[in-house]
Parts: structure tokens; sequence; C-alpha cells
């Protein structure tokens, strides 16, 4: 323990009064001893947030542990006051706190900043409230005469109220009446009506209505798998009841430590992956567990990734449960501040008994937990990429042993990481290979665009390498037999570079370096970074000739090409571009499952969960943009995406069929996924990370220095490679200092430099020890992400 910063007039310690010990929000990794005064004792527990005084300041506080005394307890100051009424961390999110701190290497105050949403950080409790009016007593009719001759107003309302049984909300009243507020000043006064304050909760769904929807019959797969989810739930409810008291104040890293051990012993393990292909009925088989659950008297926590988040995702939520609809609270960045503070305390305040988010909804503030969940667990949103660099996922199995309730991980293209812990016997695997409709999966058809390129077969010139002929023609056909067509392409704009035909050079970003990207609607070429617009320049910006070209295309060269080749088509574009207005997209996905639009073309935002009954067609035009970027996980990405891409295709009546078009249709990658084999896949990549020291075979950490300054930025990381030489951990490899895959964003320049060992402890130790003991030039920023997702 340390001490508090010292006062003149820290108070003795009295009998019986007792100590809380707090980490500073503001500070890192800063813990000090405060007294509790008697006013607070009551109120005051482990997770409780506190201003406590600090070097002539106050500041935000939350306590981690009461004890009996301090060995500094001469000089101790008291807590000012209290944020909140009750405490806003639970003993489990305290934990996983402070495991989060130890593995990713970051300050606890960092990540108990990142587990609460600002609004509930900055602004606790402020609800919207409005006021509930109600009629006290009937004025006789001789008064009620003259008030509608001198008061007309007056008399509206109360006859407003009368015939609403008694009662009308102020805002209601305001609709009809915008000057309410001071017309009932006069009729409380006179004591005709009574005003008391209601708390009014802002419901993204407020508008929404739901049909309820009935639980289906399992199928024989989702049965098994359904049997082996309710086994865990019951087993970890098991053990939590019998830790229960054991999980007591204080030692907290080292309980979440226990737990994580205890799982390594003989009981089976309580994480399970699902690995059950598109269309299998994994949503199906998460919606009767959580049911289950709640019977149980116990809570659930659904993870997304944020692009899944639609709306449709949660109206099936909403449907299942909807007599509790109340009971779900969803909490994901596209909410108001309002909202997101609301549905939080929803939460917090326990009437929310299921919640759905992205990625930091991990942070839920849940208690009694029986169940997580995370859908499409291999999605590399989960990682967060600024500090906190926690992966949801992994945390997510973490918080499980923490919180001893069962973990579902599912997918169609598990991760390779959970594929092996599967594989090892530290999940449980459980695998459903139908659709429930019993019907095959796609077929898939690989187009190699080299070919259709020297046979010359575009429509036109201007065309060149978007639709192939094969491609053409089945989308010619879909039309004809009024079936629906996906074109993906995972890259906006119209062309994605511009280039100088005399000297070479391509236009880039100057804060970020890399190719503009050109977006016609508004004539300007855009940055894909940074955000940066600028005119299109008629001449080369370095050696001043004209003639540049344009190159590679995105959605929206795409929709011309389609257009210009399908005049008579009904189609829409998703992207972030089209699709800014508010219910834009969801109205778009409405038509296109209404079938009043023929082709959809889009980015990876119609990739993912969605599920039109009409579609037999899905086009991928360029299969190569994932395949080449510079990262270990390139190829596991493509198969990924191209599986998914895929399970979009007949989902209904009609069997699918899947075009690729790619310039490397020999990849493995792309051969794999030709018959979904993930098994074949992944048992080949994993022969690969093996063979090359990557994961799940060892853990990465990505160290990188970053600044204005190239030499500076590229001399620190040199020194910083020098010193990790010095005792680097047997068993580590590490790679040379290089420049970023993205050498320069917003203007700084980026290099980095991969570690690899199978002892991530150890090395992330060593890496800490090592900058902490370096001087670091002002404007040069290092930071190190252990297990990246971008590398
Ligand atoms: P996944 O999440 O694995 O892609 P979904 O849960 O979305 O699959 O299910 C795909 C479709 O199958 C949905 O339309 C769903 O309503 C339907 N479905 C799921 N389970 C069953 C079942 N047991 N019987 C009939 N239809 C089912
Ligand atoms: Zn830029």
């Amino acid at each position: 323990g340390m001490p508090s910063a010292e006062g003149e007039h820290s108070p003795a310690l009295a009998e019986g009064q007792r100590i809380a010990r707090v980490q500073i929000e503001t500070a890192a990794a800063l813990e000090l001893d405060y007294v509790i005064p008697e006013k607070l004792e009551r109120h005051i527990g482990i997770g409780t947030r506190v201003m406590v005084p600090l070097q002539n300041q106050r500041v935000a506080a939350v306590v981690i542990e009461l004890l009996e005394s301090s060995s500094y307890n001469a000089r101790l100051k008291e807590i000012a006051s209290l944020v909140g009424t009750r405490p806003m961390f639970t003993p489990g999110l305290l934990k996983l706190a402070h495991w989060i701190s130890d593995y990713y290497v970051v300050p606890v105050n960092r990540v108990l900043r990142t587990m609460l949403p600002q609004a509930v950080r900055e602004k606790p409790e402020t609800f919207l409230t409005d006021s509930h009016l109600k009629l006290a007593k009937e004025p006789p009719p001789d008064i009620f005469e003259k008030m509608h001759a001198n008061a007309p107003m007056q008399a509206r309302i109360l006859e407003k109220l009368r015939s609403n049984g008694g009662e009308a909300t102020l805002s209601e009243l305001r609709r009809e009446l915008p000057r309410a507020t001071a017309i009932i000043k006069p009729l409380l006064k006179a004591g005709w009506i009574t005003r008391s304050e209601v708390r009014v909760e802002r419901d993204p769904f407020q508008t929404e209505e739901f049909l309820p929807s009935q639980p289906l019959t399992l199928t024989e797969e989702q049965q098994v798998a359904y049997v082996a989810v309710m086994k865990a739930i019951h087993r970890e409810a098991g053990t939590a009841a019998s830790v229960g008291e054991s999980v007591e104040a204080g030692k907290i890293a080292a309980i979440a430590g226990q737990a994580e051990r205890s799982t390594s012993e003989q009981r089976p393990p309580s994480t399970l992956l699902l690995h059950g292909v598109t269309g299998s009925g994994k949503t199906e088989v998460y919606l009767q567990a959580i049911a289950q659950v709640l019977d149980m008297g116990k809570t659930a926590l659904v993870l997304v990734p944020e692009i899944s988040l639609t709306p449709q995702t949660i109206e099936r939520f909403k449907a299942r449960f909807s007599e509790k609809s109340d009971a779900i609270a969803v909490l994901h960045s596209h909410l108001s501040d309002g909202e997101r503070h609301d549905e939080w305390f929803k939460v917090h305040e326990g009437r929310a008994k299921i919640v759905i988010g992205a990625r930091s909804a991990i942070f839920a503030p849940l208690e009694n937990m029986g169940l997580i969940i995370v859908d499409e667990e291999h999605e590399p949103s989960y990682k967060q990429e600024d500090a906190p660099r926690y992966h949801a996922r992994d945390v997510a199995v973490v918080r499980g042993r923490i919180e001893h309730c069962a973990v579902l991980l599912g997918s169609a293209t598990p991760s390779l990481e959970s594929f092996q812990n599967a594989t090892l016997g530290k999940y449980e695997l459980l695998n459903m290979t139908r659709r429930t409709d019993g019907k095959s999966m796609p077929l898939i058809r690989i187009v190699d665009m080299r070919l259709e390129r020297r046979k010359g077969t575009e429509v036109s010139f201007t065309n060149t390498g978007i639709l192939s002929q094969r491609l053409r023609m089945a989308i010619q056909d879909r039309l004809t037999k009024k079936e629906q067509t996906i074109l993906f392409l995972n890259r906006r704009g119209f062309n994605t570079s511009l280039s100088c035909v005399a000297c070479g050079e391509t236009v880039q970003c100057q804060e970020c370096a890399i190719p503009m990207t050109l977006h016609k609607k508004d004539n300007r070429l855009v940055c894909h970074i940074c955000g940066a617009r600028r005119v299109p320049p008629s001449k080369c910006p370095s050696c001043k000739e004209p003639g540049l070209k344009y190159a590679g295309f995105g959605t929206e060269r795409v929709e011309q090409a389609v257009r210009e080749v399908f005049p008579q088509a009904r189609m829409a574009r998703v992207d972030t571009d089209t699709m800014q207005r508010k219910n834009q997209l969801r109205d778009t996905l409405k038509d296109f499952r209404a079938q009043k639009l023929d082709i959809l073309i889009g980015t990876q935002m119609i990739a993912k969960g969605l599920d039109f009954p009409n579609v037999t067609l899905v086009g991928v035009l360029n299969a190569d943009t994932a395949l080449n970027i510079p990262d270990f996980r390139a190829a596991e990405r493509t198969f990924q995406l191209l599986v998914q891409v895929a399970g979009r295709s007949g989902r209904g009546e009609v069997k699918g069929e899947v075009f690729v078009q790619t310039h490397a249709p020999h990849s493995p990658a792309i051969q794999f996924s030709r018959h979904t084999d993930y098994d074949g896949y992944a048992l080949q990549e994993l022969e690969h990370r093996l063979a090359f020291k990557y994961p799940p075979y060892t853990h990465v950490v990505l160290v990188s220095a970053r600044g204005k300054h190239e030499t500076q930025a590229e001399f620190t990381l040199q020194t910083l490679y020098k010193r990790l030489e010095q005792g680097l951990p047997a068993g580590t490899i590490m790679g040379e200092p290089t420049p970023a895959s993205l050498a320069k964003a917003h203007g700084q320049h980026r290099f980095q430099l991969l570690l690899r060992s199978e002892k991530i402890r150890v090395l992330c130790a060593h890496i800490k020890r090592v900058v902490d003991g370096l001087t670091v030039p002002a404007d040069i920023y290092v930071s190190w992400d252990v297990d990246p997702m971008n590398v």
C-alpha cells in the first residue's frame, strides 16, 4: 500500500473506521488509501466511484479494496464524496480490469475508463424526466364555468386530464398546447392538479413493433449443440454457487489468476466453439439457450460484430423475448450518448437481463451471468485498435471464468486460434454441418480474370476487369427469372488510384502516403485513412505533365458499369457513401427483401448476417483485395470472407450460385472456399503457421513507434530493437524494424517491430522493462499491441 498525498488535516483513525484503497482514474497505476467518513460508511463498497482529494484537487477514483488498517493511517485523508448511488463496477468487472491490465500491459486506470461509456462516466444518472400530472379534485361547476370564461387554456387542460382518465404527462399536453408549462402553474397552486417527476428512458427502439416469434423445433444437430451448451451453463451455475462467498474483497488479481487455473483441471471446458455453417441455425440455438438462462433467473450477454448489429439482428432477439422486451439492453456506438447512458443504467439497475452489443458491451455491468455468446467470433473488429488493445472474444472467455458462466463462441469460419483451442480440448467443439432448410451449399465458381482479359470478352473497354462474361450472363439469367443478385466489393469510390502516365507517380494523400480514391459523385479525391479531400489535379503534381490516368475500381464504379450493362435492372448501392441518412440502410434492405430491387451492390456492409431468400446469385468482384494485404492472416481473411459472402446465396427455395473473380485462382484460400471445406483449409493453414511459427503456435506482439519526424521515429525503434536484443527471453523471434504496412497515417510516420513467442507474459515483461527504461523524444509515440489483428 501507498500513503495518500500528505495533508495536514488528516484525521486520526477512529475506532471501527474503515479504509478504502482506491485507484485514481486519471493516473496510471496510482493506488492510494483514504479514510471512509462515517456518513458514507454505508454507501461505499468495492467498485464504488468516489471523489478524493489529491494535491489540492478533487479527482475521480474507484474503490478497489476495503481495509481494516493501513500502515500509513496516521496521514490518511478522507474520501470527499460519492459518484452515483451504487457501485459502478461489479466485483467481476474489477477482476476483469486487472486481468486486462496485466495481459495487455496497460495501466488499470485506462481499462477502468474504457469500461464505462463516456456519458456514464461524465454525467452519471442524468436521466431525462417528464412531469406526470394528475387531477387532484374536480372543480365545482360554477368555478369551472368561470375558468372557461377567464382562463380558457386552464380549463382546456383540466378537460384534457379528465378525458384522459385523470392524468397525462406534461410533454403530452405540450404537443397540443405549447405553453402548457406556464399554464399549469396556477392550476398547481390552486390545488386542482398535482405533479410528480418521472424518469423517461431514451429508448432507441421506442417506435418499433416486434411480432412475437416462437421457438422452433430444433434439428438433430441443433439439439446436440443446445444440450451441450445447457450442460455447460448448469455446470458453471453449480460451481458459481459453491465458490460463492470465497470471492471476497481484495486480492483481485490473484483471484482472476486462480479462476484461470481452475479451468485447466479435470472438468470439461466451459467455453464452447459452435462451428456451424451459414444457415445451420446458430442463432436459434442462442435464443433457446438464453430463454433457459432467463428461466434460471440468470442473465446473458450477446456480442455481435458492430457491422452485424443490424435492426434485423436486434429484431430477432426482441421478437423472441417480446413479453420481456424491456429486459433487453442494446449497447453499440450508433446510439446517442443519452440512449447509451440509459441502456447502460438499465443493465446497472438490474432491469436488463439480456445485453446485445458490439465489442465494448463485454463490459456491460451484468451480474449473475449464465451465458456469454460471441457470435462471428473470428471477426477482427472484436479487437480494439487503441489502448487498451483488448480482444473482446478473449476477454469474454476470461470474463466467463471470473463470473462462472458458460461462454459460447459461434462462427461459420472459426479463427484458427479458436479452432486450435478446440482441437486441444481447451474448448468443447460443436459442429453443425447442415443448413436447417436441408439445402446444400451454393455452387462456387472461380473465374480466372487473367483468362477473361485475354479473351477480350468485356462488354466495353471502359468496363475492363469489373464484370466477367460468365458473371454477366448469370446476372442476366437472374433478371429473366426474377431472382435477385448481390455483388460484393470491399472498396468504396469510383477509381482507386490516379497516376501519371509520364513519370509513373500516383497521387497520394500528403498525410497518409496512400493512393487517393476518386469519388465521382462530388468529383473529389478522398483519402480512406484520414478523410482528406482534394480536387483531382489536371497535371501530375510531381512532373507537371498532363495525362493522368485513373485505375482500379470501387463500388461507385461498379454501379455505373452494372447500370450500363443492365439499364432495365432496379439496383441500389450500399456503402458508407450512400448510407449516410439515418434508417437509409434499413430501408434499402427492406426494399431488397420485398423484391423491389433486383441487384444489391455493396461493401462488407452487406456481407454479414443478412438473410434474403430470393437471392440466388452472389458475385465477388475481386477476391484478391484481401489476399494481397501484407499480413500473415491475409489468406485466412480471404477464406472467411468468401465463405461468409457465399452464405448469402441460395437461402430460399432455389440453389444458389457464387462467382468469385480472381487473379490468383490456385491460392489455397480460394480453392478450399470453393467446397466450403473449412477443416481442409484450417489444417493446411495451421501447417503453414506451425512452420513459420505464427499464431496460434506463438503469440505476437507488435511494437511500434510513430511521429511527425521520420528519422526520429525510425531511430527510436532501432534503439528499442537493440535494447530488446539484450536479454531477449529464450524462444523469442524478433523481426527487423520496418515501416508499418500503413507507413504514414494522419501525418505521422510509422515503424514497427514484430516479436513472437510461446510465452507471452515473459515476452511482455521484457518489452515493458525495456520501453519503461527508454527515453523517448517528446513527439514520438511508442506503443505495443499484444495479439494484434492487423500487422
Ligand atoms: P445461422 O445463424 O447459423 O446462419 P440462423 O439461425 O440465421 O442460422 O438460421 C437460418 C434460418 O433457418 C433462419 O431463417 C431460421 O429461422 C431458420 N431456422 C433455424 N432453426 C430452425 C429450425 N430448427 N427449424 C426450422 N427453421 C430453422
Ligand atoms: Zn490521409
